[in-house]
């Protein structure tokens, strides 16, 4: 492997490239557009289009793409080539600034959730100057936003970026209160991301991977994760390769995968970099899947990041570490070491413990989809119930600021805010709970719900808006406080008070929590069908215009796209077992059964005496299993083409959720049974045991 160091970011069209190639004047410009997010002189932009041009094709590059995140949920590009023809019958290599500050891909093939008709299919994307362009597959790719004629987002940066604009700008106002130096405030995130990787021939041979992503059938395999014995085991050859071809790929592009290990289930793994801004973190994560399934290839394997790929063993998620962090180099969610800074701390905690009680709700739906609700509450994952987890030591902080008592037993002082200094939290990876939805690690929350296939957009985009939501709250009050200590004191106190019904420090996989919570009034949103509406509720539709991140019009359209993605999804899957049952298995089915059937005969020929007993019983069972097989699918048929006819999008989701999603069940299990029927040299397609031990 080359040197690391070399390597690192040699794709990217970095700060220091930038500082080398570009005109003093023309850098210190696009600085302060990257800094302050304003726009960037046109006469400028074709400056830094050209050294940008330069420098990709030196690289090897030849075209030029606008790369943005539509509601797809992957990313998307359309390649444009540099050449540019001359008045001599020539082509030379043109990019100009109106090339990069501005695309129009056709976005009807985009979804709007109506917020663009057809006949009106315009849409444009705009350069994002605050995420580095980078070369990728021979493409120079320009990170851009994607919005409506109309000016309305229709891609899950715009929103994100929105709402670090207004983190930054409400958090400032708290810190200016303190005294506290900084020019901007930012989120940071380092996500996790859980992955499978199976053999690639296999993986051809089953249709639900290649359409759904995930099986549709499979019986148990006789070893499961049951030993554990694959976390702790060593990574094997073949995979170790894939990881390290992996970490090449991603750090030439500037992302420092860090961390790889073996996951709880079989075949399955987890990669972590190190973490950034939350944008940058959005891009890097939507990157790292898409070289993960690039590279996976490449080793002749495939890459699963479906949230449950395989029944019987432990899904994937990806873990969103936040965290608050200003220009300076200050973690605002690390206990200080004076009183004002612990104050500052505690405030800052306050703020999120607020915001995750207040719009429960939206962290829930911004980690909704179907794909997800096979994990969230499957005791593998965390709850759909949202919680916070702080510590004991933490929340015993907090219950004595409410209860205006003693923390230290021994001097029996009762702790002040901003007096007292607060008591180092351990930071001690083994001490953590971990199967809370969003635990306090030390210095930062950890957000456990997400699906592996997410976009990290969505779920930061909340994260954001809610807590910049409480820390306005918060500074209205202090802003015009009195007494600044005291009024600082009360209302974290308050907040504690009003909010701690959030805050479980125990087993959140067990019936009990969900008994306590239905007892706190904490919300309970089984399935993505019961979460999204809550999108639009006016509580939240009013948090998120009050802040100017999504208008009405956008989030109904969101809600639309979401709603609609879960029925195309569930109906996508639906088709696959029917033609899997239909085109694979029953006629599996019956070839075993004919071969008994003639066997038993040609025993019967040689001698009438012969026992067929055998043979007789198991077509008899496989006669029985495959008539109800049978039956279970014309029933799911019959009940998909009935979804069409129930009414509006919502009415359609609850079908499929109520009623579809039962038959697909009950069609899988009548499957299974068969597949521990019949003869291996006979079932259409690689077991599981075959798919999660086969590398
Ligand atoms: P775990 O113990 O949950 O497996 P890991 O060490 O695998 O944790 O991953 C922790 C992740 O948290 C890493 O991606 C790391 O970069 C990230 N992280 C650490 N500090 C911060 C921070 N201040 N803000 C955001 N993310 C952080
Ligand atoms: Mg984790």
């Amino acid at each position: 492997m080359a040197d690391t160091p070399q390597i690192f970011g040699s794709m990217v069209f970095s700060d220091s490239v930038m500082k080398e190639r570009l005109p003093r004047e023309t850098y210190q410009a696009l600085r302060r557009t990257m800094q302050t997010g304003k726009k960037l002189d046109p006469a400028l932009a074709n400056v830094v289009a050209n050294a940008m041009k330069d420098w990709a094709v030196e690289k090897g590059a030849t075209h030029f793409t606008h790369w943005f995140q539509p509601m797809t949920g992957i990313t998307a590009e359309k390649h444009d080539s540099f050449i540019s023809p001359t008045a001599e019958g020539n082509v030379i290599m043109e990019f100009s600034g109106k090339e990069l500050v501005k695309g129009e891909p056709d976005a009807s093939s985009f979804p709007s959730g109506g917020l663009r008709a057809t006949f009106e299919a315009r849409g444009y994307t705009a350069w994002d100057p605050t995420s580095y362009a980078f070369i990728k597959d021979g493409t120079l790719c320009i990170p851009t936003v994607f919005y409506s004629y109309g000016g309305e987002a229709l891609d899950k940066k715009t929103p994100l970026l929105r709402s670090m604009e207004v983190f930054s700008k409400q958090a400032m106002r708290i810190l200016r209160l303190f005294g506290t130096e900084a020019g901007r405030v930012n989120t940071t995130v380092g996500c996790e991301q859980e992955y499978f990787l199976i053999d690639r021939a296999l993986y051809e041979q089953r249709k639900d991977l290649v359409f759904c992503g995930r099986t549709l059938f499979g019986a148990r395999p006789p070893k499961g994760q049951e030993l554990e014995d694959h976390y702790f085991g060593a990574i094997k050859p073949r995979v170790k390769e894939f990881m390290r071809d992996l970490d090449e790929e991603l750090w030439k592009l500037g992302i420092s995968a860090k961390t790889e290990h073996n996951e709880v289930a079989p075949a399955q793994h987890e990669l972590a970099p190190i973490f950034t801004t939350t944008n940058i973190a959005a891009d890097h994560n939507q990157l790292t899947m898409e070289m993960m399934k690039k590279v996976a290839r490449r080793h002749g394997m495939a890459c699963l990041l479906h949230e449950k790929p395989f029944a019987g063993v432990n899904g994937s998620g990806k873990h969103n570490n936040w965290s608050i962090c200003t220009d300076t180099g200050l973690n605002l969610l690390e206990p200080g070491d004076s009183p004002g800074e612990n104050a500052q701390f505690l405030l800052f905690l306050c703020a999120v413990i607020k915001a995750v009680d207040e719009y429960q709700d939206l962290l829930r739906v911004s980690v909704a989809g179907a794909g997800n609700d096979h994990r969230l509450g499957a005791s593998e994952a965390p709850p759909a119930i949202v919680s916070m987890f702080l510590g004991d030591e933490l929340t015993g902080v907090l219950d004595s600021i409410e209860q205006g008592s003693s923390c230290d037993p021994k001097t029996k002082e009762e702790l002040r805010v901003g007096v007292h200094v607060l008591p180092r939290f351990p930071r001690d990876a083994t001490d953590r709970n971990r199967t809370s939805p969003f635990a306090f690690t030390g210095n930062k929350f950890e957000f456990r719900m997400l699906g592996s296939t997410h976009s990290i957009s969505g779920p930061n985009t909340v994260l954001n808006t809610i807590v910049a939501e409480a820390l306005c709250q918060f500074a209205d009050i202090l802003e015009g406080a009195g007494d600044f200590p005291s009024e600082l004191h009360n209302l974290i106190r308050d907040t504690y008070r009003q909010h701690k019904r959030i805050v479980f420090n125990g087993n959140n996989y067990s019936d009990e929590w969900a008994a306590e919570a239905k007892r706190r009034g904490l919300l309970n949103l089984k399935t993505t069908v019961d979460a999204l509406p809550y999108l639009v509720t006016e509580k939240n539709i009013a948090l998120f215009q009050k802040h100017h991140i999504f208008s009405g019009a956008e989030m109904h359209s969101r809600y639309e796209i979401l709603l609609e993605n879960y029925c195309k999804t569930l109906n996508i899957e639906a088709l696959a077992m029917l033609d899997m049952v239909k085109k694979d298995i029953i006629p599996a089915v019956c070839a075993y059964s004919k071969d008994l059937c003639e066997g038993a005969a040609a025993k019967k020929a040689l001698d009438a005496d012969l026992d067929c007993d055998l043979e007789w019983e198991l077509v008899s069972e496989l006669s029985s299993l495959g008539s109800g097989l049978y039956k279970k699918a014309r029933k799911l048929e019959s009940d998909l083409l009935g979804v069409k006819s129930r009414g509006d999008l919502k009415a359609q989701a609850d079908c499929y959720k109520d009623v579809v999603f039962c038959d697909m069940r009950e069609l899988r299990a009548a499957a299974d049974e068969l597949e521990l029927l019949v003869g291996e040299g006979y079932w259409p397609f690689p077991t599981y045991g075959r798919l999660l031990f086969g590398i």
